[in-house]
């Protein structure tokens, strides 16, 4: 048999760059990104079978019945999931695979996903953050409170995650990626058990007070 890919969940807040994070990684190397479900309705240029599977409720409470899912989530106002088939066959032909997708899925992956490495993106700071979401222009202002005080939530997970990086200039943050997952990749293939030397703590701190006071 040969070897399985590594599975990969990159977590963040909304506005982090998560998005923006995966489509240059997936410009410049070879991985599986796994293309969720939702209820959500489509922005301006999504395109359905590419940013997202976009299903009616009702869809997507089928795909939950037929065990369609590995995981599923409800955030602010919808849900959100990970189609099953597409991951399963990556990862047994060997493909490193990325999930894209908020904290409650990502501890759920790493349940039934031991392996997982679990990666946390994070702006340098929450004003960032906040300018990132506004200038996005996505989201009219009540939304983006919303997803700021929900990052604010969110931000008490980030401890829960294998290693963080800090989306400050993209092309930085997508070579930082690449080199854990593939360090993490080449561990887990001799056997052993990823883990970084960092200390995230002080960034973690800042993060959350800068939250906290927007
Ligand atoms: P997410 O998918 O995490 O919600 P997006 O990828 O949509 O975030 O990015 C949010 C906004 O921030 C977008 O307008 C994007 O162009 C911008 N952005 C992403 N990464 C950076 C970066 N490193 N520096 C500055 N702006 C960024
Ligand atoms: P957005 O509406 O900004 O595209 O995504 C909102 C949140 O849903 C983000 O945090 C994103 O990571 C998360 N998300 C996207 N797909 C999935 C998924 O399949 N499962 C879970 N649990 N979260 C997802």
């Amino acid at each position: 048999m040969g070897k399985r890919g590594i599975l990969t969940v990159i977590s963040g807040f909304s506005g982090a760059g998560k998005g923006t994070l995966m489509k240059a990684i997936l410009e410049k190397y070879d991985y599986g990104l796994s293309i969720s479900a939702t209820t959500r309705a489509p922005r301006e240029g999504e395109v359905n079978g590419r940013e997202y599977y976009f299903l009616s409720k009702q869809e997507f409470e089928d795909m939950i019945a037929n065990q369609a899912l590995i995981e599923w989530a409800q955030y602010v106002d919808n849900y959100y999931g990970t189609p099953k088939k597409y991951v399963e066959e990556q990862l047994a032909a060997g493909k490193n695979v990325i999930l894209e997708i908020e904290i409650q899925g990502a501890l759920h992956v790493k349940e039934l996903f031991p392996d997982a490495l679990l990666i946390f993106v994070t702006p340098p700071s929450a004003m960032d953050l906040k300018n990132r979401l506004v200038g996005r222009g996505t989201e009219d202002m009540a939304t983006i409170e919303k997803r700021l005080k929900r990052a604010y939530e969110e931000s008490a997970y980030m401890d829960q995650y294998d290693y963080i990086a800090i989306n400050d200039v993209l092309e930085d943050c997508v070579e930082d990626l690449n080199q854990v997952i593939t360090q993490a990749a080449t561990i887990l293939e001799a056997g052993g058990k990823f883990a970084v030397e960092q200390d995230f703590t002080q960034l973690i701190s800042k993060i959350q007070k800068e939250l906290k006071e927007l």
